[in-house]
């Protein structure tokens, strides 16, 4: 991985929410859902995003693509600015950046048939000759498994999977670069899961794909990903190639998360960590290292200061004070 091939950057983003009491609507505090977050994702690279509920994975695939407004932060799409963006500007990236969400049932509008669903994008980014469109959204339904005939049908005539693949084949329709899926088969039976799961991965090498795949399940996130991040109320806590992660994870709690997914085996030295509590408030994080009120390896400086993500490796970040340099 080069510079060169950057697809997207993100610089100490933070995304808060205000939190407000009263008729007046008095500002309470923030809910820091994004606290600093910086990464990077390469050309036709899958970067697995997997963290408990509650961590800030969908509001930050969200503001990557600018579907909420960052706090404060950089974000770069092939070294263009796009942290703060116009309305054609915004028109633009979408052309650039989709997104697919968790729910095929209510991402899609149960009013409108397939063809005006995927027709839509098509239109707003400059297809205006009807039979022209018409053509693709057949074609783009075959691609992703369905027929050409599905165009004409309403949302509710489909199943969950075959939703999902409407809409990914609204994703696909402008010809995005990246694709940010939110949770894409979490709420697919598991045989469908797989079969979403090999179809996002066979689209990623014939369109050139680069996926930002956020999901909690880290059997999919295995599957799917090139290199995984793992946050932690807000802030990445872990980054490297997927093999680093699963086979030498450095940071409690990507050990904590790893462990918890291991299947039950009684001839296992290994022993299970199990997370105590529940994640804290992200209006209220815990000082210093974020995890120290949970993590099984805490040390003095844990609770006092904030470890910096650092390359300990060349490509596995960590933010921990056990790894100094
Ligand atoms: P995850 O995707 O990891 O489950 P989210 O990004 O959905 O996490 O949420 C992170 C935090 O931000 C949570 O505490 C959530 O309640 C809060 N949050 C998300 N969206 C909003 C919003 N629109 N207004 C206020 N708080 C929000």
């Amino acid at each position: 991985m080069t510079s060169d091939n950057k697809l997207l950057e993100v610089k100490d983003l933070k995304k808060y929410y205000s939190v407000t009491t009263g008729l007046l609507a008095r500002n309470i505090g923030d809910v820091k859902a994004v606290d600093g977050v910086s990464l990077d994702i390469y050309d036709g690279e899958t970067l697995g995003l997997v963290g408990e509920s509650g961590c800030g994975k969908s509001t930050l695939g969200r503001t990557l693509i600018r579907l909420e407004e960052p706090t404060s932060g950089k974000i770069l799409f092939r070294g263009q600015d796009i942290t703060r963006l116009d309305k054609k500007g915004l028109t633009n990236l979408r052309r650039d950046i989709q997104m697919i969400f968790q729910d095929p049932q209510s991402s899609l509008d149960p009013r409108m048939r397939v063809a005006d669903t995927i027709g839509e994008a098509l239109l707003i980014h400059g297809m205006k000759d009807e039979k022209e469109r018409f053509n693709r959204i057949k074609e783009l339904l075959e691609r992703v498994g369905l027929e050409a005939d599905h165009a004409l049908r309403y949302p509710h005539e489909f199943s969950g999977g075959q939703k999902q693949r409407i809409g990914i084949a609204r994703a696909l329709a402008v010809n995005p670069k990246l694709i940010v899926a939110d949770e894409p088969v979490s709420a697919l039976d598991v045989s469908i899961q797989a079969q979403i799961l090999n179809l996002l991965s066979d689209l990623k090498i014939e369109f050139g794909l680069s996926y930002l795949f956020i999901a909690h399940d880290l059997s999919v996130i295995r599957y799917i990903s090139d290199r995984i991040a793992v946050m932690y109320l807000g802030k990445i806590v872990e980054m490297a190639p997927k093999e680093h992660i699963f086979d030498h994870p450095l940071h409690p709690y990507t050990e904590a998360l790893l462990s918890a997914a291991l299947k039950p085996d009684p001839h296992s030295k290994k022993e299970r960590i199990i997370l105590q509590g529940d994640v804290p408030s992200p209006m209220n994080p815990p000082p210093g290292c974020r995890f120290h009120t949970r993590c099984h390896k805490a040390v003095e400086d844990s609770p006092r200061l904030e470890p910096p993500l650092i390359e300990w490796e060349p490509g596995h970040w960590v933010a921990c004070h056990r790894f100094r340099k």
